[in-house]
């Protein structure tokens, strides 16, 4: 099998994506336009993206000191030709309406074309902090930003960041201490929006410099001080701001003005070393704007206000959903290219002879790697992690596609199963397609250790995921302090209602009944945890163990989407002839057997509120 024909098989026989073509904004649409859009991402993926994967590694992003002082970043050609490529395919624009250049593309058929660039190169493009920032300005944007950030964006003539994260600012977002005045006398009255000048530091901006674009923009987290020179504490002072590296025109033309951005060092990191990390010096004065800003002599980056003052995080969790299940994409498709290698090397490794009752036989040749039920047992781990995985992300953005356009209730409960299912599409697969990676090493033995092999940056890469875009357990904490909470448990009751539908659908064949069974009781347990946890009503107690909450839940929704995905592939190929449905199969029962029942021991601690972690003083350590 390869990574298209499962995606074919989730895309279309599992989900019917076919069927969005009925509905008014997909019309133009057919199985033949998505196909061809996957055709294309599969091939610039194959040309541009994988055989520099290694390239981007080793040559990781460089600085030299110009002229004037500044740094200036050196990355390898291919990363430019594979930024040339990825815009020419129209892919930054994908979901975009048609006249402004668009697709219109369903988000699903959009993330699994996606999904071929996170397997073949993760970290040469920087395709989706682009896409994010252009299309969170066609949200939330004046008309003037659109045409002049967001379209050249979309082009690939400019490229986008995500500047929230502070080096004391991390997680704790309402902690920004980049602050954003009034550019001088009516600085409300400019065309491309209310004009401030920003100072501050942001850290770890992926994309933050480079050469591959005409421009850059940042989209800046900054507060605006109040009367008294005072930042508003917590995260409603926040707001959010258009900053160029360069200085445009209304018409989006560069003016020949640089803006006061300052790459202060590039940040050399474990893995995903195509993309540059940088942290970034906001109005230091280093490219001073004209007159005035903070220092009198135009230090302060120039920014244009974004929605309204107080409102910036908002803005930028609109786009949460899809930049989480993105990077949960991105972990899966790491957690893949392991299992394809690990799969090619184990069918090719000749070691070691079979064990039967007589002992080993010396005198019989080698036999492949993949001969042994222990070898057999990572891959079928890794194919259950990583194909499970992909299931729940195409999921999730079949969902994105509900919420936007099915409309009444099925749309709002599409919304709500969201907020329920995005903590896991983010945060299961950073886990657990991370440990794929980690069998993919063991599959290779010595050689998976060196770097003669992929298989070791598959890790480094994957490592980040659990990371970025909130921590793990920021997500759990999440999930069950808040998710599972709100509009009184309406979004675990709505998905509790789908796993009992898949149930009742499975239970129609023999070889699934049982999995059935056992998803009843793990939902029942989840169920039951969920409420003990909460028991008491205190926060310290509840969550004092979420990420173990958050590790069976996650658990309990792939064994779902396992349960789903066998019977839809048993209606297909009741007598499993196919190698496909056997292996969908034997994935699904891997899951049922090995992984579900882990989901006790986890939720124990969750139930009896036990507070082994929570309650060691800082000096037991
Ligand atoms: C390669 C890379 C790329 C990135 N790209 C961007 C980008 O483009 N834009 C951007 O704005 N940011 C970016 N980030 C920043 C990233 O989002 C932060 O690293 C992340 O939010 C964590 O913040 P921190 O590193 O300050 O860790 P901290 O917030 O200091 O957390 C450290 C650890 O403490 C724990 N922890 C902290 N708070 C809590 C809590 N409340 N509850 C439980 N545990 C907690 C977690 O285990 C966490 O891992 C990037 C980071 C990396 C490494």
């Amino acid at each position: 099998m390869t990574l298209r024909t499962t995606i074919d098989f989730l895309l279309h026989d599992w989900l019917n994506t076919s069927a969005l073509t009925e509905r008014e904004r997909f019309v133009d649409h057919s199985r033949e336009t998505f196909d061809a859009v996957l055709d294309t991402c599969e091939r610039i993926a194959r040309e541009k993206y994988a055989p520099f994967n290694r390239l981007v590694d080793v040559e990781e992003p460089r600085t030299v000191t110009e002229p004037d002082g500044s740094l200036r970043v050196v990355l390898p050609a291919a990363t430019l030709e594979a930024h040339k490529a990825y815009a020419a395919s129209g892919m930054l624009s994908a979901a975009q309406d048609f006249e402004v250049g668009g697709m219109q593309l369903p988000y699903s058929v959009e993330a699994a074309a996606n999904a071929f660039f996170a397997c073949a190169s993760v970290s040469i493009g920087s395709g989706m902090l682009t896409t994010g920032n252009a299309n969170l300005l066609m949200t939330h944007g004046t008309a003037l930003q659109k045409e002049v950030f967001a379209k050249n964006e979309f082009s690939g003539r400019f490229s986008g960041t995500m500047c929230l994260s502070e080096p004391q600012a991390g997680s704790s977002l309402s902690d920004v201490a980049t602050r954003a005045m009034p550019d001088g006398e009516g600085f409300e009255a400019d065309p491309l929006g209310g004009r401030y000048r920003l100072k501050g530091n942001k850290m770890w901006i992926s994309s933050g410099e480079h050469e591959l674009t005409d421009n850059i923009i940042h989209l800046v987290l900054a507060k605006i001080p109040d009367a008294d020179g005072k930042l508003v504490p917590g995260t409603r002072g926040i707001s959010l701001f258009i900053v160029p590296k360069k200085l445009v025109d209304t018409q989006g033309a560069l003016t020949g003005v640089r803006n006061d951005v300052a790459l202060a060092g590039l940040n050399h990191k474990l893995g995903w070393r195509g993309t540059t990390n940088t942290l970034l010096n906001f109005g230091e004065g280093t490219f001073p704007v004209g007159q005035g800003g903070y220092d009198g002599k135009g230090s302060g980056a120039v920014g244009y206000l974004v929605g309204q003052p107080g409102k910036g995080l908002q803005c930028m969790f609109h786009m949460m959903n899809e930049a989480r299940i993105g990077v949960g994409i991105a972990a899966t498709m790491l957690g893949m290219a392991g299992y394809y290698a690990s799969l090619d090397y184990a069918r090719n490794r000749p070691q070691g002879r079979p064990m039967g009752v007589g002992g080993k036989d010396a005198s019989q040749p080698q036999v492949a790697i993949i001969e042994h039920a222990d070898v057999k047992r990572m891959l079928l781990a890794q194919k259950s992690y990583c194909e499970g995985a992909l299931a729940l992300e195409l999921y999730c953005a079949r969902l994105v596609d509900e919420h936007h356009t099915a409309g009444g209730a099925t749309a709002d409960d599409a919304r709500l199963l969201l907020e329920v299912l995005t903590p896991i599409a983010k945060s299961w697969p950073s886990e657990w397609c991370l440990e794929a990676n980690s069998l993919a090493i063991q599959i290779h033995g010595g050689y998976g250790y060196t770097r003669d092999f992929p298989v070791e940056q598959y890790w480094r890469d994957n490592r980040l995921n659990m990371i970025h875009e909130g921590t793990h357990g920021i997500q759990a904490t999440d999930l069950l302090g808040r998710k599972v909470l709100m509009e009184e448990g309406r979004g675990l009751k709505l998905l509790a209602a789908r796993m009992t539908t898949s149930i009742a659908h499975a239970a129609l064949f023999p070889a699934l009944a049982v999995h059935g069974a056992a998803l009843a009781q793990a939902l029942q347990q989840v169920a039951v945890a969920t409420q003990k946890a909460w028991a008491t009503g205190n926060p310290t107690e509840a969550l004092a163990n979420a990420v173990p909450y958050m590790q069976a839940f996650g658990h309990t929704v792939l064994a779902w989407i396992w349960l789903d995905v066998a019977t839809k592939a048993l209606e297909h190929d009741p007598a499993q002839s196919s190698p496909a449905t056997q292996g969908r199969m034997g994935a699904a029962r891997f899951f049922f057997h090995y992984e579900l029942p882990k989901i006790a021991a986890w939720l124990s601690v969750v139930e009896s509120r036990d507070t082994t972690c929570a309650a060691l003083p800082d000096h037991a350590f």
